[in-house]
């Protein structure tokens, strides 16, 4: 699954699954282009592993819920490389609570990020890459988005409507050449899920077949192989990677 000469927009590459993925693409040849939403720090130390694979790598601050930082990461993208072969929207935030608990802000705030962020990301590199007749679009969903969950009205309703998003772009750039993903993870190792009671952890684990928690390296082999020639025929596809747990 080679990516060489190959350039990837990874949104919140900075740590967690978004880190994992753009490290898989280095590893398969991808110049990797990632932004990030506060943490700096751990977003240049992305780079610094990513380049240990020989690639290039950027970090880029850009909130995606804000279409001129989507503007702005695009056109860092497009000045330092030429083109855009891969984008993986990434990027996603929680802000869990229970229907009658949930202020609007909050139910505002995940979906802006994590679906309208990548509605602004799609229609960022879409041009170009209906110019290039070729590319490959990969949008991190989530197994609440396939199955639901208590506490997480918004953030299922933006994993749901991602997959809507998936399949109606998947149709719209289907004959240029263009194909379009959904990764759907279960339950994985990091900061987001750490963060959760452990109780809810217990809970969780039960409704795992396999009876383990995914890795984030777990989620990017799939991504690689979504972004590689390899995939060439598959469009408009929801994956779940979750050891069974949406079966
Ligand atoms: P994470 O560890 O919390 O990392 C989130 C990443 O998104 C960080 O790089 C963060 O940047 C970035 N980000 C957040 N808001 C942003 C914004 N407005 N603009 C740009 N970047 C932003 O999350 P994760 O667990 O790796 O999850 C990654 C993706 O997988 C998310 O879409 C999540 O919904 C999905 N997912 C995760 C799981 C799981 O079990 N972990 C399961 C299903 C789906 P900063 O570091 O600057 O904050």
């Amino acid at each position: 699954m080679s990516l060489e000469n190959k350039t990837a927009i990874v949104t919140g590459g900075s740590r967690g699954i978004g880190r994992a993925i753009c490290l898989a693409l280095a590893k398969a040849g991808a110049n990797v282009v990632t932004c990030y939403a506060s943490s700096a720090a751990s977003a240049d130390e992305t780079v610094r592993l990513c380049e240990e694979f020989g690639v290039k790598a950027l970090a880029v601050a850009a909130d995606v819920s804000v279409a001129d930082d989507v503007t702005k990461l695009v056109d860092a993208v497009k000045e330092t490389f030429g083109s855009i072969d891969i984008l993986v929207n990434n990027a996603g935030i929680t802000r869990d609570n229970l229907l009658l608990k949930m202020n609007e802000a909050d139910f505002d705030q995940v979906i802006d990020t994590n679906l309208k962020g990548a509605f602004l990301c799609i229609k960022g590199v879409s041009k170009l890459m209906l110019k290039q007749r070729a590319g490959k679009i990969i949008n991190i969903s989530s197994v609440v988005g396939v199955r639901g969950n208590a506490g997480q009205v918004n953030y299922s309703a933006s994993k749901a409507g991602l997959i809507g998003m998936t399949k109606s772009v998947a149709k719209e750039l289907a004959s240029r050449g263009i194909t379009v993903n959904a990764v759907a993870p279960g339950f994985i190792e990091t900061d987001m899920t750490a963060k959760l009671p452990e109780t809810v952890i217990e809970e969780t684990m039960k409704s795992i077949p396999m009876r383990t928690i995914g890795k984030c390296e777990d989620v990017a082999n799939l991504v690689t192989f979504l972004a590689s020639d390899d995939a060439r025929y598959i469009t408009g596809q929801v994956i779940c990677v979750d050891g069974g747990m949406a079966m």
